[in-house]
């Protein structure tokens, strides 16, 4: 019997220790949401605030189609409360985590559900088109969709979290607005996209772009183009009078370099932000993306610098 009490305070420390491992240690009330892409780990943070710790896996100015993470971080994956993801084959790299989490009953919510998709078609492949941040509209979608998964946890105050959630729709309605308004300064006949991958499907279907070609084909970063692609892209180009490319700061400039050499005209090749976040805001090389609103108006301002002229 004496053995058995002290064991009492011991276990019970032992029950809190492990209850601190799903969260932070300081709240082992607040639930626990892992986030897969950082963009998303934005918008989650917006709008549940300080009602529960957010575990973002993707790091800042990394391809959510190769991203990877430790043991560890998976483990902490399959103790979350709920898992949000983009989904539509974007994270590539993480899919078997996140697919192991859901199996351990972890309850999901997966972006992609809960949008209207666009498709990406090129000669060998076709898809739904992952890239739903490109539209603030899609993104409000996502909004409406996410409120009440994110009302469901335990501990969460409804009201605030509702509150919050109306000021971040707000925000996507004006930076709608916002991107509606700059991208009419562009003429009609130079709003033609060039990429190094497929990423503005939704962003050009909003706002009246066309994507006259990618370097890499297919939906995913984890192609290469052949010899064909890249002759068929820069004939392309040249039909549609294009010279302006757009390369993600994340990926590899080499081939859009090789791109712009191999073009007859002058080629400028202008980075963005178009996948992960940036770790820093401001105006930096590797800045000027810390959170989703940001990086939106950093690049619409850019796309507009380099085309309205
Ligand atoms: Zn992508």
């Amino acid at each position: 019997m004496r053995a058995r009490h002290r064991l009492l305070p011991a276990l019970l420390t032992a029950t809190l220790l492990l209850g601190g491992c799903s969260g932070d240690a300081s709240a082992p009330d607040r639930p626990l949401i892992a986030v897969s892409t950082n963009i998303l780990g934005d918008v989650v943070r917006e709008v549940i605030g300080a009602q529960a710790d957010v575990l973002v896996l993707m790091p800042p100015g990394s391809d959510p189609h190769s991203f990877e993470i430790s043991a560890q971080e998976a483990a902490r994956l399959r103790g979350a409360d709920l898992l949000v993801s983009n989904g539509l084959g974007l994270e590539e790299g993480v899919q078997h985590h996140l697919d192991a989490a859901a199996a351990d009953g972890v309850p999901r919510f997966v972006a992609g559900d809960h949008v209207e998709t666009v498709a990406y078609t090129d000669d060998e492949m076709s898809g739904p088109d992952p890239h739903l941040w490109t539209d603030p509209r899609r993104m409000l979608q996502v909004l409406d969709a996410l409120e009440p998964a994110l009302a469901a946890l335990d501990a969460v105050d409804g009201p605030a979290l509702h509150a919050s959630a109306e000021t971040y729709r707000q925000e996507l309605r004006d930076l709608d607005a916002h991107l509606a308004e700059l991208f009419a300064t562009i003429p009609a006949s130079r709003r033609a996209l060039v990429t190094n991958h497929n990423v503005f499907g939704y962003l050009a279907q909003r706002y009246d772009f066309t994507v006259v070609g990618t370097v890499l084909p297919g939906g995913t970063t984890l192609a290469a183009p052949s010899a064909s692609d890249f002759d068929d892209l820069i004939q392309d180009m040249a039909t549609a009078s294009v010279d302006v490319v757009f390369a993600d700061v994340a990926q590899p400039e080499r081939l859009m370099r090789v791109l712009a050499d191999e073009a007859d005209v002058q080629v400028e090749v202008v980075p963005l932000f178009t996948e992960s976040l940036s770790a820093a805001t401001g105006t930096g090389e590797d800045s000027g993306a810390a959170t989703y609103l940001e990086m939106m108006r950093s690049n619409a301002d850019r796309i507009t610098a380099a085309l309205a002229s």
